[in-house]
C-alpha cells in the first residue's frame, strides 16, 4: 500500500470551514480522572494550531477507553478539554454528547479560529460498527474531515473511515509524519536492515515476520515468542510460553529465512522463573538448560550481548515487542538493554508503538530513537504492508 499520495491538511483551503479533526486522545487516566501521560494530546497540537491559525472552525473528536456505546462519565473527554484549553490558551468547549443537540449547538456557536470538542465517540454504538447513519450525522457537523489519529487508522470505524465518504478529507501532520518516515525506511533502508520482534505470541506476529523476511537482512526474535522457535528446533522449554500449534509455522519461518538469505538470530540464554509471578525465584541458564517446571521470562546476558552486537552494526533497526516480562523489574533487563543498544547504535531506528514504545520511554531512551510510532497495531499493519482503512478512506492529492 502506498499512502504517500494522500491529501494533507496543507493541500486544502480550511479558512472559514468547519473542520472535523479526528485525534487520538485515548490517554491513560488515574482513579480521579487525571491524565497520567499527555503525549498523545501533545502530538495533536501541531495540526490543531495550524487549523486555528488558518481560520478554521475546529471540531475535535476522539475515543477514550471502551465505554461500549453508552454515556459513562468515567470516560468523558472533559480532562482532555481542560488540558487542551491550557495548552492552546483558548477555551475548548466540550459538548455533552457526540452528535446530539449539545454538539449541534456548540458547533453552531463556533467562530473562525475557535475550537470545540465532541464527547467520547464511543458513547455512540454506531462508532465502532462504522454505522453509515452515525457517520452521516458526524459528517453533517462539518465541511471538511481531517484525520490525525494514526493509532486508530487500522480500524474501520465511523470516525476513522465511514465519515470520509461524506466529506472532502485529508490527513494531519502526525499521520503525514508517521507514513513518511515508515515508508522511507521500508522503501530505501540503510543496510544492514535489522528487525527485532518480541512480545508474547508467535500467532500475533506471523504476518509481520513473513513480510519482513522480504525486506530485512537480519531478523532477531526474542521475548515470549522465541520459546516456540526454540521448541521447534528441539529444545525443551519447560513451562515457558510455547504455542505447540505454531511449531510448524516456526519451522517454515526458519526455512524461509534461510532461503531468502535472512540471518535469523535467536536467544542463547534466558532468565527463568519458578512461577509466573513478579517476585518468583529466578536464575539465568543457557537455552538448553531450562528446567522442566520453570519458565523463560527474559533474555539472558549473553543474548543481550549477541543481539547488541548485531544492532551496533545495523544501518536501520525496527523493533516491536519486549524481550521479556518487562513490567516486572527482575525480568526487564533484556528489554532495557535492547532499548539502550538501539538508542546508542546510531542506526535509523523505528519503534512500532505499544509495549516497546512504552519501554523505551519508561527507561529513558525515547529521545535517541529516530521515530517512535504513536500506534502499536497501526504501525504493525503499516510495516507489514497491510491495508489501513483510516488511510485508504482519505482523498488522494
Ligand atoms: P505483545 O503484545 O505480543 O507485544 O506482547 C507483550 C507482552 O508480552 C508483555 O506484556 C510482556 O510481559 C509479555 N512477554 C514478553 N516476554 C514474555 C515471556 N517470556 N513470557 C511471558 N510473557 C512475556
Amino acid at each position: 500500500m502506498n499512502y504517500l499520495n494522500k491529501r494533507t491538511v496543507e493541500d486544502i483551503d480550511v479558512a472559514g470551514k468547519r473542520v472535523l479533526l479526528r485525534c487520538d486522545f485515548n490517554v491513560p487516566l488515574d482513579d480521579e480522572c487525571n491524565i497520567t501521560d499527555t503525549k498523545r494530546i501533545d502530538e495533536a497540537i501541531k495540526t490543531i494550531n495550524y487549523l486555528l491559525k488558518n481560520n478554521a472552525k475546529v471540531i475535535l473528536c476522539s475515543h477514550l477507553g471502551r465505554p461500549k456505546g453508552e454515556f459513562n462519565l468515567k470516560y468523558s473527554l472533559k480532562p482532555v478539554a481542560v488540558y487542551l484549553s491550557k495548552v492552546l490558551g483558548k477555551n475548548v468547549v466540550l459538548a455533552s454528547d457526540v452528535v446530539g443537540e449539545s454538539a449541534k449547538k456548540v458547533v453552531e456557536n463556533l467562530r473562525e479560529g475557535e475550537v470545540c470538542m465532541l464527547e467520547n465517540l464511543r458513547f455512540e454504538k454506531g462508532e465502532t460498527q462504522n454505522d453509515p447513519e452515525f457517520s452521516k450525522k458526524l459528517a453533517s457537523l462539518a465541511d471538511i474531515y481531517v484525520n490525525d489519529a494514526f493509532g486508530t487508522c487500522h480500524r474501520a470505524h465511523s470516525s476513522t473511515a465511514g465519515v470520509a465518504e461524506y466529506l472532502p478529507s485529508a490527513c494531519g501532520f502526525l499521520i503525514k509524519k508517521e507514513i513518511t518516515i515508515m515508508s522511507q525506511v521500508l522503501e530505501n533502508p540503510k543496510r544492514p536492515f535489522v528487525a527485532i520482534i518480541g512480545g508474547a505470541k508467535v500467532s500475533d506476529k506471523i504476518e509481520i515476520i513473513n513480510s519482513l523476511l522480504n525486506k530485512v537482512d537480519v531478523l532477531i526474535i526474542g521475548g515470549g515468542m522465541s520459546y516456540t522457535f526454540m521448541n521447534a528446533l528441539g529444545y525443551s522449554v519447560g513451562n515457558s510460553l510455547c504455542e505447540k500449534d505454531k511449531l510448524e509455522i516456526a519451522k517454515e519461518i526458519m526455512t524461509r529465512a534461510k532461503e531468502k538469505g535472512v540471518k535469523l538470530v535467536l536467544p542463547v540464554d534466558t532468565v527463568i522463573g519458578k512461577e509466573f509471578s513478579e517476585n518468583t525465584e529466578y536464575c539465568t541458564v543457557d537455552m538448553d538448560r531450562i528446567s522442566e517446571n520453570w519458565m523463560g521470562l527474559d533474555i539472558g546476558n549473553r543474548t543481550v550481548q549477541l543481539f547488541s552486537d548485531v544492532i551496533n552494526k545495523a544501518g536501520t533497526v525496527i523493533w516491536n515487542g519486549p524481550m521479556g516480562v518487562f513490567e516486572w523489574s527482575n525480568f526487564s533487563k533484556g528489554t532495557v538493554e535492547i532499548a539502550r543498544a538501539i538508542a546508542e547504535s546510531g542506526a535509523v531506528s523505528i519503534i512500532g508503538g505499544g509495549d516497546s514504545a512504552a519501554a523505551a520511554e519508561k527507561f529513558g531512551f525515547a529521545d535517541k530513537i529516530t521515530h517512535i510510532s504513536t500506534g502499536g497495531g497501526a504501525s504493525l499493519e503499516f510495516l507489514k504492508g497491510g491495508e489501513l482503512p483510516g488511510l485508504s478512506a482519505l482523498d488522494d492529492k
